[in-house]
């Protein structure tokens, strides 16, 4: 049976539950499983026509073990898979060129890849929960995607509340009110006078502060959480599958910021789909694809661009990775992120960056290029890519010197999420799907509260069940 360790060594070895309430690993590492379970030629065959939810069971079950129990766990997968989201197919494949697939990932209530996983996270915290007979709160500081995904998975969580902070102003107004909108006595959402960092800040000095956090059996579901990569492998098994896999091999794109989504495509990978490339498409916000260039790992400024839930400084997930590319040898990991947190860099051999270049490619995409690949996809296609989206193809496209592989470009959020640039680089101004059409008209609830530790513990304190 398969249990998690810390990417840095630390702890014993847990099991799903742990991991799934814990987040993180004491010693600030990332867990991972101890091996990777793993799909035969005959697992995937068998998989061929099978409806998503079963999929998930599949893929799922063994990263799970005996924590669940299997109806249980069934039961949670096809409430999640097969009415949570509004497109029968939940992850359907569009074709927009001779061997060009999108897999469209936003047909989830925030329209954005996230729901795929904090659905399923959402159910699998209440459930743990209520077999403990405990109660979390959920603090989290966003700029955008990840807190309304959060909001929307936890809103009906019986053992859960939920606060979460945005900057005021500083979001979209899409964002903001798929945040805001939600009218549930679990959720709070708080605008900070400030701007993210201060909201980020914020949370970690809650987290910081040992007597508060116990007082409110504070949690996170932030994107290191296991349960999420493990959530997300599904959707690649489903695409591969769908275009021939085993006999097939397919490559795909990837938007990326955190490493959080191609990492799974990665997992799915090491538990034995067939897979040619796995191309990660990053901004200007080019920290992996210098990586790979350069063999350097080196954080620099966040600057704002059109795709900006890729805005990051460092990829956290990719620490995941790194632990299997240096053989698991996590002594090394604890030493190379202690110099990126203290020097903001660390340097791989040349050895290990050919490994790294077998098993990625890596391309940035500029702001402009991100325009030109929307407006050319709309004008000879028709079909409207949204910024991040335009930055994972173009990232695909330049991988494609055997035009008989497969490529599936990941469609990581609906275009209506990013109305303003859509526009720009398209000249339509894309509408939002019915389920949210009159977002514009529902009631907002927030609480508006100054930059002040003190007054942001005692609000939370205060509206705990
Ligand atoms: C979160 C997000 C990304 C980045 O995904 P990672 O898993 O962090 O690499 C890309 N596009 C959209 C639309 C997102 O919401």
């Amino acid at each position: 049976m398969i249990s998690y360790i810390s990417t840095r060594g630390g702890g014993s070895p847990q099991s799903f539950t742990d991991v799934l309430l814990k987040g993180l690993a004491p010693d600030g590492g990332l867990y991972i499983p101890d091996e990777w379970p793993q799909l035969s030629t005959e697992d995937l065959r068998g998989l061929s026509g099978v409806p998503y939810a079963d999929v998930a069971y599949k893929v799922i079950a063994p990263f799970v073990g005996s924590d669940i129990e299997t109806p249980v766990l069934k039961r949670i997968l096809s409430e999640v898979y097969q009415g949570g989201f509004s497109h029968a197919a939940v992850a359907p494949l569009v074709q927009i060129a001779p061997n060009v697939w999108m897999m469209e990932l936003f047909h989830g209530p925030t329209l954005a890849f996230k729901d795929y996983a904090l659905q399923l996270l959402g159910r699998l915290f209440d459930h743990v929960l209520e077999q403990r007979n405990e109660r979390v709160t959920i603090v989290g500081a966003t700029s955008g995607d990840t807190g309304s995904a959060a909001i929307e998975a936890c809103k009906g969580c019986k053992n859960i509340d939920i606060f979460i902070l945005h900057p005021e102003g500083c979001t979209s107004e899409v964002q903001r009110r798929q945040m805001t909108t939600i009218d549930a006595p679990n959720v709070h959402n708080i605008a900070l006078k400030g701007n993210f960092d201060d909201c980020q800040n914020m949370v970690k000095s809650m987290f910081g502060d040992e007597t508060f956090r116990n007082d409110i059996n504070m949690s996170a579901v932030n994107s290191i959480n296991w349960a999420r990569i493990m959530a997300q492998i599904v959707y690649y098994v489903t695409a591969a599958v769908a275009l021939g896999s085993p006999s097939r091999k397919v490559s795909f794109a990837v938007p990326t910021g955190n490493f959080g989504n191609v990492y799974a495509a990665y997992a799915a990978r090491q538990m034995g789909l067939p897979m040619k490339r796995l191309v990660i498409g990053s901004n200007r916000n080019d920290i992996l694809t210098r990586f790979f260039e350069t063999g350097s790992m080196k954080t620099g400024s966040v600057e704002p661009s059109l795709s900006p839930s890729m805005d990051i400084q460092i990829s956290s997930n990719f620490e995941r990775y790194l632990c299997d590319l240096l053989g698991r040898d996590t002594k090394n990991i604890a030493l190379l992120m202690k110099s990126l947190k203290e020097k903001g860099a660390f340097t791989l051999n040349t050895d290990v960056m050919q490994r790294a270049r077998d098993e990625f490619d890596a391309f940035r995409c500029t702001d402009e290029q991100t325009k030109g690949l929307m407006k050319a996809c709309y004008a000879e296609t028709g079909y409207i890519l949204d910024p991040h989206t335009a930055v994972g193809l173009n990232a695909g496209m330049q991988v494609r010197e055997d035009p008989t592989i497969p490529l599936v470009a990941l469609g990581c959020a609906h275009p209506s999420k990013f109305p303003d640039a859509v526009e720009a680089a398209i000249g339509v101004r894309p509408e939002l799907p019915p389920h949210l059409a009159d977002l514009y008209e529902r009631t907002e609830h927030l609480t508006s509260l100054p930059n002040d530790l003190k007054k942001v513990q005692d609000f939370i304190k205060q509206n705990i069940k």
